[in-house]
């Protein structure tokens, strides 16, 4: 029986690492909340007795956040006053995840539980950086949690994953569950559907694979102990998250969409058990699909209705213009270092 996700009263996304930024832009979406014209920034202090006509603050360009080729999701949601922190990916490279939180001035001592959608390095990569600046923030606040924080883990971890061109091409591998553990979390390990932080989160399992058009990453292979490279073109371990938002629906994370971004909305709207599908935030992964990828997958997402499409990571440009034209006013796309409240 699928479990139930309790309603959450309010949900805001910090995007910590996207492939893409923008300081810029204004929200194209009324029911979502982003700063704009770098007012998102942090500020730093200029030093004591410097004269410039009164400032006391200036915006330094290396507080911006910087763009890297993966995803690293931070949301919040409150319940009833209470609020959890889930951090969804983290990114691909420790010293990106590090440098974007230092930026960012934020406090990772929240961060109650980490869910990674799929081993790939791109989503992976970050997760021992997250664990120990996770650790090292609580043992420096008041309030931080006794409990080691939580890495959720599909358990199905290949030794290695790469690409089949002219000869096997080898990622890094992802982190193992024993480093994780020595960095300091509490992994947990599931390939079945659960929820996490009093019912705001439910993590799936496998996602099922349905519609002819999309199969997965071309060319996709791992390593197997025997020595071997084999073909793993569908990566199965692929999860999604999702939240239930009062008054708005269902609030779907992908990472990279290896199973398709209808595959995973109809997924989602199956395991909501009635409830609106709302929104579906992440890797579309469609910038490298053929035409008829895109048209289809273009076709079918819209039938499902989704109020606002909050596209980031792989999704590419392509499929962005797309939306644009096929449902002027929907979406609203995720960029490395904005904070989204959606309202
Ligand atoms: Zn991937
Ligand atoms: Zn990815």
């Amino acid at each position: 029986m699928t479990p139930k996700l309790a309603e959450v009263d309010s949900l805001t996304i910090h995007a910590i690492v996207n492939d893409e930024i923008d300081q810029i832009s204004p929200s194209p979406h009324p029911a979502v909340k982003h700063p704009q014209s770098f007012m998102g920034a942090p500020l730093k202090p200029l030093p004591a007795g410097t004269q410039r006509g009164g400032a006391s603050l200036q915006m330094r360009m290396d507080s911006l956040c910087c763009g890297a080729h993966g995803l690293s999701l931070l949301i919040t949601v409150t319940r009833d006053g209470k609020s959890h922190s889930l951090l969804f990916d983290a990114g691909p490279e420790e010293a990106v995840w590090e440098r974007n939180v230092t930026r960012l001035d934020l406090d990772p001592s929240a961060i109650e539980r980490i869910v990674l959608s799929h081993w790939h390095r791109d989503h992976s990569g970050g997760i021992l950086s997250a664990v120990r600046m996770i650790e090292a923030a609580k043992k420096n606040s008041d309030s931080g949690d006794a409990q080691k924080v939580v890495v959720d883990l599909h358990p199905d971890r290949p030794d290695f994953r790469g690409v089949m061109a002219h000869e096997p091409i080898s990622l890094e591998p992802d982190p193992s569950f024993a480093e994780i553990e020595e960095a300091g979390a509490a992994v947990f390990t599931s390939d079945e559907v659960h929820t996490a932080l009093d019912d705001t989160f439910l993590i799936s399992g496998s996602i099922p694979r349905r519609t002819s058009y999309e199969g997965g990453i071309r060319g996709g292979i791992r390593f197997t102990p025997e020595g071997k490279w084999e073909k793993d073109e569908l990566i199965m371990d692929e999860r999604l998250v999702m939240c239930n938002l009062k008054g708005r629906g269902l609030v779907v994370f992908t990472g990279c969409s290896h199973a398709g971004v209808v595959n995973v909305a109809r997924h989602a709207i199956e395991l909501g058990g009635g409830v609106p599908f709302y929104t579906l935030v992440g890797g579309y992964h469609l910038a490298d699909g053929t035409l008829e990828k895109l048209e289809k997958s273009m076709q079918d997402l819209k039938a499902l209705k989704p109020q606002v499409l909050m596209p980031g990571h792989c999704t590419g440009w392509r499929f962005k213009v797309a939306i644009e034209k096929e449902m002027p006013g929907c979406m609203a796309p995720i960029f490395g270092g904005t904070k989204y409240e959606l309202i």
